[in-house]
């Protein structure tokens, strides 16, 4: 297919999906990344042209909004607008996890949503995908705060998830405090104990690693791909945007391989530690942010580093940068200072952490770059093996689940390699994840018929 056509075809397709939801940049984003590489290959299948799956995967199966009240501790009532959107099962019971954050609304919410669905595919797994969450900030509340809204949430989402129907995990603000007393709140209410969230605590049918997987899974992925250029991870300095799960997980298994991470941030500013992190700062970072829930600022006080202020840790120099915080947390300015100070890797823990000319920069400059999509679906493949090791009523081992997560991105690699390879042996993992999770779910989809 000539590249005119292409061209034509796909802003044909988003200016449909514009018009019929406006006022979603974040979801637009998303699917104008998938559908630049997708409509092409669409093109030269005539199958899936013919059933409209890409149309189809825009649109989703259902989305439940409700209102969520609760009491505060000075006895004030308070109202959150609760979400979740049901992106699409063709593989599994809708799976994605549940954000709290202010910013949270429901373009944010599907573009997380439509991500998840190639992720989820991704990962061979059985699963489909959706996401979910509030605009509540659990920052500065108290845990019975947290507790109560958990439980009036879970009051109305209970209805519409079950472990063979959508199951839930934490994202940004849902960690395993939250997990707890959602579950805690669905089991009383359908007096069932079942494996209808993920992330649970190793105490109650939780699974090994799975707090540290989407981490550990992004650095499983960096050293595949710095593999395919005879590199190694060993010495090289890592800068990681974040300071919450996927940060601190993706920064321990650097430097368990050899790696300095030589910052961290949070939404307040980011620390510039030239000498590394190390295990006695790591354990110090592990309790500042999970126990105290306290701010980074504290690690720089603690281990006398550098503080930055009201800015991004980007023009640190760095050989590889890993962002763990958010979407659209480094633009096209960042990009350029990044491949200017030598860096050779981006590799996203985050979903969608870099804006589309960042991408576009970093594609043409050829350097390393894996996409959320990819790179950090070691988390929900360990919430997929939760899945299955309650269904089982079993606990696979530490080392059995690792051995399960690093094989798993090891053929997500793959699946890279072998949709993204261009004419001139380099990969595009953009456009390898992004094929390699359509095929998969297309597949499913026309195999189930017109539903
Ligand atoms: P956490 O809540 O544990 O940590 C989020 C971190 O990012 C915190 O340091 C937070 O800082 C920072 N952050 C959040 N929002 C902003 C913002 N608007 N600007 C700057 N910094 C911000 O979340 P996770 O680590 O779980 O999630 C991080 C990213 O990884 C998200 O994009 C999420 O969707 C993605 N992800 C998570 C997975 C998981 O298993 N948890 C799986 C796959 C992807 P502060 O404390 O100041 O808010």
């Amino acid at each position: 297919m000539d590249t005119v056509k292409a061209s034509n075809e796909t802003e044909a397709f988003l200016k449909t999906i514009q018009d019929k939801n406006p006022h979603e940049p974040e979801f637009l984003q998303a699917v104008q990344e998938v559908a630049q590489d997708v409509l092409p290959y669409i093109e030269a299948h005539a199958r899936y042209r013919q059933a409209r799956i890409l149309e189809r995967l825009a649109e989703p199966d259902r989305i439940v909004i409700f209102r969520v009240c609760w009491i505060d501790d000075q006895g004030n009532y308070r109202i959150n607008r609760g979400y979740r959107v049901q992106m699409n099962n063709a593989l599994g019971p809708y799976k994605g996890g549940l954000r709290f954050h202010p910013s949270v609304n429901l373009s944010i919410l599907k573009f997380l949503a439509f991500e998840q669905v190639f992720k989820n595919a991704l990962t061979g797994l059985p699963l489909g995908g959706g996401k979910g969450g509030s605009d509540f900030d659990p920052k500065g509340k108290s845990d019975n705060e947290v507790m109560r809204f958990c439980q009036s949430f879970m009051t109305e989402l209970f209805r519409h998830i079950g472990p063979d129907t959508d199951v839930p995990a934490g994202d940004i603000g849902v960690g395993a405090r939250e997990v707890g007393y959602l579950f805690g709140q669905y089991k009383r209410l359908r007096n069932e104990f079942s494996g209808v969230l993920t992330g649970k605590g190793i105490e109650y049918s939780g699974s090994f690693i799975r707090p540290e997987a989407t981490g550990y899974g992004c650095v499983y992925m960096l050293e595949e791909m710095l593999r395919t250029r005879q590199e190694q991870l060993k010495g090289k300095k890592v800068v990681i945007s974040g300071s919450g799960n996927v940060a601190q997980y993706a920064a321990e298994k650097i430097m368990q391989l050899g790696g300095r991470v030589v910052a961290l941030s949070d939404s307040d500013g980011f620390i510039h530690d030239p000498d590394g992190l190390d295990t006695e700062k790591f354990k110090y970072l592990l309790w500042l942010k999970n126990e105290q829930r306290g701010r980074i600022a504290a690690y720089a006080r603690q281990f006398g580093c550098g503080y930055y202020p009201g800015k991004k840790p980007w023009a640190v120099p760095c050989d590889i940068a890993i962002p763990c915080a958010t979407q659209n947390e480094l633009n096209g300015d960042d990009a350029r200072t990044l491949t200017d100070n030598g860096c050779i890797a981006v590799v996203e823990g985050a979903n969608m952490p870099c804006t589309p000319e960042a991408v576009e920069w970093f594609l043409q400059k050829k350097i390393l770059y894996a996409p959320g999509k990819a790179s950090n679906a070691g988390g929900v493949a360990v919430s997929g093996l939760e899945m299955s090791q309650n269904s089982l009523r079993l606990r696979w081992t530490r080392e059995e689940v690792d051995e399960r997560l690093r094989s798993i991105m090891r053929q997500i690699h793959e699946t890279c390699l072998r949709f993204g390879r261009m004419e001139d042996g380099s990969v595009n993992y953009v456009k390898g994840a992004n094929i390699g999770g359509f095929v998969r779910v297309a597949d499913a989809m026309l195999a189930q018929g017109l539903v």
